[in-house]
């Protein structure tokens, strides 16, 4: 039986595309083989990767001058990427508002002066500093944000406006709201939060900033050699590449991305507005800039959060609990958590309340 699964990543995908996956996996596009033991240099498997590069084109209007290339490592691997790519007169500045921010902001300092030019952790990261207020560094070689912070369940409403290029972590929210993507020089996002399952990392990447990497940049993490290559430099994560393909397509047929955010704020407002109206859960975050894609809650009992999350598991509703730096609860709500998972799980919610007061 199919539960619905709330993990934070790897995380649930359209039951459509794992039946048509399922479907093809023995015989691929009539060769015979699966998509997992075919070359990565036929033609019949390139069609895909740039079928999937196509549809990110598409789906988030990138710009032509803009690399869009498919990579490995994760989005971890990106934070060293970022600056050795970047980091050209050796400065950056980080605004760090949650776990995965601070590690890219670590990281950052292997390569150069990593400015935290904001930072949020004063009130465990319930909030996104407002940018506007910031001391953006004269000469910065880019501005490092994470869009949402998965663990803490915050997003930036207002991305900054600053001179330097804005680097955007985007692994848990892309593909779920519309972006001016001229408005960033890089965007990158590891696929197993909202996309499809783990190995793949999308780079989005303006041309003309990408030319030069550092001199002891490795040629894999060269976004450029990546780009000149169509992401077929080496061999590429070519099953992921595939299921973000098919995540695409369908993503495409559902409307594109301005369709799914309605969905996404409609899936997102029910179950906040249940929350703010419940006696028993909380969630901290301040309300301007919570997340559509991450929830987490709290009823205020340790005990009674261990309770929940071992009865929601029996009643099909799984991965609920928080991560272990805010403990209590966390619903993540992607592009393929249908309407019905959010509603059984707050029909969850409210009999639990009843049974627990
Ligand atoms: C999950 C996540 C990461 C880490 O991704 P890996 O693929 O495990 O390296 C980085 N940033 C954000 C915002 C994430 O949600």
């Amino acid at each position: 039986m199919r539960v619905y699964n709330f993990s934070a990543g790897p995380s649930t995908l359209p039951l459509e595309v794992l039946e048509e996956a399922q479907k093809d996996f023995l015989d691929f596009a009539g060769t015979g083989m699966s998509v997992t033991e075919i070359s990565h240099r036929d033609k019949t498997y390139e069609a895909v990767v740039r079928e999937a590069e196509s549809l990110v084109r598409e789906l988030l209007n990138v710009p032509d001058d803009y690399a869009v290339i498919f990579v490995q490592g994760g989005a971890s691997t990106q934070f060293a990427a970022v600056p050795l790519n970047l980091m050209h007169a050796g400065v950056a500045d980080y605004i760090v508002t949650g776990n995965f921010a601070k590690k890219a902001w670590q990281e950052g300092q292997i390569y150069g002066t990593a400015n935290k030019i904001g930072d949020s952790s004063d009130k465990t990261y319930t909030y996104i500093p407002d940018v506007d207020k910031l001391n953006y560094t004269e000469g910065a070689d880019y501005v490092h944000i994470t869009s949402n912070n998965t663990i803490f369940g915050t997003r930036y409403v207002k991305f900054p406006e600053c001179k330097a290029p804005l680097v955007a972590d985007m692994s848990s929210d892309i593909f779920s709201r519309e972006i001016d993507v001229s408005r960033f020089g890089v965007i990158y996002t590891g696929a197993q939060k909202n996309l499809a399952p783990a190995g793949v990392t999308i780079v989005i990447a303006k041309r003309s900033l990408i030319q030069e990497p550092l001199k002891i940049c490795p040629t894999m993490l060269k976004w450029k050699v990546q780009d000149e290559n169509g992401s077929l430099y080496n061999t590429p994560p070519a099953f992921a590449i595939y299921m973000a393909c098919l995540v695409l397509r369908n993503l495409k047929a559902k409307g594109g991305v301005k369709a799914m955010n309605e969905v996404d704020e409609y899936k997102a407002k029910l179950l906040y507005d249940f929350i703010d109206n419940s006696a028993l859960y909380k969630n901290y975050v301040e309300k301007s800039c919570r997340s559509i894609m991450n929830a987490p809650f709290v009823t205020g009992s340790a005990e009674l959060d261990a309770k929940f999350i071992a009865e929601a598991k029996k009643a099909g509703l799984v991965s609920l609990k928080g991560h272990r730096l805010v403990g209590g609860m966390r619903a993540s709500i992607y592009n393929a958590m249908p309407v019905e998972g959010v509603k059984a799980l707050i029909e969850f919610m409210k009999k639990f309340e009843t049974e627990n007061k």
